[in-house]
């Protein structure tokens, strides 16, 4: 270890942030990056604990202790190898995961855990800075032709990791651009879609081939790319929201999170003929859904100049600190701010929406909610209204933010025929990452219901080596989940 005596002499420091009167007046990336050396003390707190319990908690495995020395010690050419070799986008983990490494750091068992996805970030953008980052071309191409079908993080990582196999590849994408979540979904001011852009060049220049405005399912038969391609990988995500079925829901002024934040950052890619755009400019705005979605509408309608925003959440308020029956090293739920609360909001807990109010004119004027007291029903939570708790909260816009019930089922899933799970999500061979349908794959949330960037990376990673298996009958890509 760098540092024997590191964790002993150097307290956990917070991610700087560029201050919340500049970064709400733009839409820029609202950490700042660390300086190398304080971050260097920061990684220097790896303390060598014999069993690295975060190589576990992150779902890529990422090589922590390893590339932690590597920094304390100024190699930061080693640093980044090592962490490509599990990682094919530290740059949208470094900045977006919510690090459950960190939760299970043995540091954490009684101390700050280790700054982990601040010295992930700062490994690449040294990498970057220093043009570290080139295409890596295959020397050797086979004949073989993948369609991947969804842009998100789980397609490119599979994309990524398949030509470097020397396979050709195509992604379809039945958006106008390339990204998946990353691009219409994460707002700017979470990541800057400058990071995407370099390493779609990257994808680019070892051969991936790119094709949008591609809505399998729809503008392009599965079958033809079933005659055209020997494999299909389906990494469609899982984009169909919950709704909010009570009374008003057709009222206007009430959208999902999902029509709401890809406008935003439409605008942010420099589209100005956009119709019908959702504003939260001089609004009283309230999202329903206390989680990170909620999160990213927030500090959109802050940004817009929301005249004020209320976050509502059916669950009990989080507590503090860890509780007793959710020990280290699992993931810690407790209560969390995002840059985003830090901002502005009211964060409003056990609360349930009864209904939307007219103001006469079909617009939403009001939300009428009640106190709820959660339950334990045969291990299912239940939530009873608290009586006499009822209240109406003005508003003029309303952001549901409830989660995702997973992948569409018309068009592409159901023309293919593949079998679903009892959650709706794609079923695959649990060795293989084949579906039932031979020679179609699937892989992130498409597969696993809606998740994580780094579970997506993962997942794309591993599926590239059961098809690189499937097509060559042996292979050497890293598969880890
Ligand atoms: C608003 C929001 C914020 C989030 N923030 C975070 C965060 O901060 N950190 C984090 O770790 N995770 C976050 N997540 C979750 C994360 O974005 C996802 O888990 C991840 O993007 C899943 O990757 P994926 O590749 O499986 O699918 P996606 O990123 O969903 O990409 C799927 C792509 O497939 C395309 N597609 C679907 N069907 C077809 C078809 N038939 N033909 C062609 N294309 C198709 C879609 O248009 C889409 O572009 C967030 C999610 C949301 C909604
Ligand atoms: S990808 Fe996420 S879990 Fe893995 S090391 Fe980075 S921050 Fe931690």
């Amino acid at each position: 270890m760098g540092k024997v005596t590191g964790f002993i002499e150097f307290k956990r420091e917070k991610q700087p942030y560029r201050s919340i009167k500049k970064r709400l007046h733009d839409w820029n990336q609202v950490m700042e990056p660390w300086p190398v050396e304080p971050l260097k003390n920061q990684a220097a707190r790896c303390m060598d604990c014999g069993i690295p319990f975060c190589h576990q908690g992150c779902p890529l495995g990422n090589l922590i202790p390893d590339w932690n020395d590597l920094v304390y010690r100024d190699n930061w050419l080693d640093a980044i190898n090592r962490l490509h070799e599990t990682n094919n986008f530290p740059e949208f983990t470094g900045t977006l995961c919510p690090a459950p490494c960190e939760g299970s750091c043995v540091l954490g068992i009684n101390d700050d855990p280790v700054t982990i996805k601040a010295v992930e970030l700062s490994i690449i953008d040294k990498a970057w800075e220093n043009g570290w980052i080139k295409p890596e071309i295959a020397k050797q191409k086979t004949d073989e032709k993948i369609a991947i079908i969804g842009s998100g993080p789980a397609g490119l990582a599979a994309a990524q990791q398949l030509a470097r196999a020397g396979h050709d590849v195509t992604v379809f994408e039945r958006d106008d651009r390339i990204g998946g979540l990353l691009r219409y979904g994460i707002p700017e001011f979470k990541m800057e879609k400058k990071r995407l852009d370099r390493r779609l060049q990257q994808l680019a220049e070892e051969g991936v081939v790119f094709k949008t405005n591609c809505y399998v399912g729809e503008n392009i038969k599965v079958t033809d790319l079933q005659k055209d391609f020997n494999v299909l990988l389906l990494t469609g995500g899982a984009c169909e929201s919950r709704d909010l079925i009570v009374e008003g829901r057709d009222l206007r002024g009430i959208y999902q999170a999902m029509e709401y934040l890809p406008m935003q950052n439409r605008l942010c890619e420099g589209d100005v003929e956009l119709d019908n755009f959702i504003n939260a400019k001089g609004k009283h705005v309230i999202i329903i859904g206390g989680g990170d979605t909620g999160a990213d509408c927030l500090g959109t309608a802050n940004r817009q100049g929301a005249k004020s925003v209320h976050q509502l959440e059916i669950l009990p308020k989080p507590p503090n600190v860890r509780t007793d029956d959710n020990p280290w090293p699992e993931w810690p739920h407790i209560f969390r701010t995002a840059s985003a609360h830090e901002e502005g909001v009211e964060r409003v807990y056990s609360v349930s929406t009864k209904k939307f109010i007219d103001d006469g004119k079909g617009n939403v004027k009001a939300l009428q909610v009640a106190k709820v007291e959660m339950k334990n029903l045969n291990g299912m939570p239940t939530f009873e209204e608290v009586e006499g708790s009822t209240q109406e909260l003005h508003c003029d816009l309303v952001l549901l933010a409830m989660g995702f019930i997973g992948p569409e089922k018309i068009g592409m899933l159901e023309q293919l025929g593949v079998q679903l799970d009892n959650r709706g999500n794609v079923v695959t061979d649990k060795n293989t990452w084949m579906t039932n349908i031979e020679g179609v794959f699937s892989a992130g949330d498409m597969r696993r219901g809606q998740s994580l960037i780094v579970w997506a990376i993962a997942e794309g990673r591993s599926a590239a080596a059961g098809i690189d298996k499937y097509l060559m009958g042996e292979t050497d890509l890293p598969a880890l989940v």
